[in-house]
């Protein structure tokens, strides 16, 4: 029996994907082997590949002069990447840090630049995202770095920052494709596939192709975003079944009607459970109310001594991993595109019972 999966990543996928992906295993229509058994430059899995760009770019309305790479390595390589790629002559970036996963990039980035930090919510304990009004932005900058969703501490951007003639680059890994997003607003988009888009092992990254002549010379060339576009992804071995499955969670998202339709399904999702959140004391949410997460929400027993035997009792009722970060603790239930509306009434539903049991 499939269980209510809150897990932040890898995450739960359409049930649909996994079944039809297991009635494909063995045999990929008419191939006689399983798709992690092609070679990746033989015209199937190039057709794969191709269709899953394609209907990418179509759910994300990503313009033609921005390249899609499908490659190794997850966001926290991209940490490292993104630095390489974009340094050109420029010595310095700004990043803003609003959390755990900033926190993770500044840190990598530091190892290839001077790293200056933008904005910061430390002193809100990264319970917001810093206005762009305190934002103390350099010109000078190769590029300015965010992350618009952080998965652990639950706050996600509802704007797009303006950098001017300075690149943006963005850490999507947890809410890519959850909502509409304007990519012409950004330089370079980046995100691991584990949330909303496929298995782990698989990353994307949308680049505005004259952002593609900057790469330092010590740029790996599997890491190397330019290199990579003019071989479609085909530097190195890409991740196949990864992309693979990615492609049927595109071919899903179309189905309940793409990313506008999505957005819609996951604000009434977030809304359910935040709204319920308000009503109580016995359970607090610390996210500033308009920078919450919809994809990652993140609350506290008031009494954390029950919080085991909330979680012992979730799981019993059909519900596992609201377990919250132990960079944070308390729970997190994150409530990725392929969360059904039914999964979140049913945490509501607990919870309520949970709060007359021991309130
Ligand atoms: N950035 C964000 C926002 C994340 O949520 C994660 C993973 N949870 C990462 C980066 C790191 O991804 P990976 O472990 O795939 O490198």
């Amino acid at each position: 029996m499939r269980v209510f999966n809150f897990s932040a990543g890898p995450a739960a996928l359409p049930e649909s994907v996994l079944t039809q992906a297991a009635a494909e295993m063995l045999d990929w229509r008419g191939t006689g082997m399983s798709v992690m058994e092609m070679s990746h430059r033989g015209k199937e899995f190039m057709g794969i590949a191709a269709k899953a760009e394609a209907d990418l770019r179509t759910l994300l309305a990503i313009p033609d002069d921005y390249s899609v790479l499908l490659l190794q390595g997850g966001a926290i390589a991209e940490n490292a990447i993104v630095p390489m790629n974009l340094l050109g002559r420029k010595t310095s970036a700004d990043y803003v840090n609003t959390g755990e996963w900033s926190k993770k990039s500044i840190k990598e980035a530091r190892k290839y630049c001077a790293v200056r930090i933008a904005a910061s919510s430390e002193d809100t304990n990264f319970t917001s995202v810093p206005a762009l009004g305190t934002w103390q932005l350099d010109r000078n900058a190769a590029y300015v770095h965010i992350c618009t969703n952080e998965t652990i501490g639950g706050i996600e951007y509802q704007w797009t920052p303006e950098t001017g003639e300075v690149p943006l680059v963005a850490d999507m890994s947890s809410h890519i494709l959850s909502r509409v997003v304007n990519v012409s607003k950004y330089g370079v988009i980046y995100g691991g596939a584990q949330k909303n888009v496929g298995p782990a092992g698989l990353t994307l990254v949308i680049v505005r192709n004259d952002l593609l002549d900057r790469a330092l010379p010590i740029t790996p060339s599997a890491f190397h975003w330019k290199e990579q576009a003019a071989a479609d992804s085909m530097v190195n071995t890409p991740p196949t079944y990864a992309i693979y499955i990615a492609g049927l969670v595109f071919e899903w998202l179309q189905t309940q009607g793409g990313v506008k339709a999505i957005e819609k399904k996951n604000i009434a999702k977030a809304a359910l459970l935040y709204d319920y959140l308000d009503t109580t004391e016995f359970y607090r949410a610390p996210a500033r109310k308009i920078d919450r997460s919809r994809m990652n929400v993140v609350f506290h027993l008031s009494d954390e001594s029950l919080d085991s035997e909330f979680l012992v009792g979730a799981k019993a009722a059909g519900m596992d991993q609201l377990k919250g970060h132990r960079a944070v603790g308390g729970m997190r239930a994150s409530i990725y595109n392929a969360m059904p509306f039914e999964g979140v009434r049913t945490l509501v539903d607990y919870m309520k019972q949970f709060e007359q049991m021991y309130g």
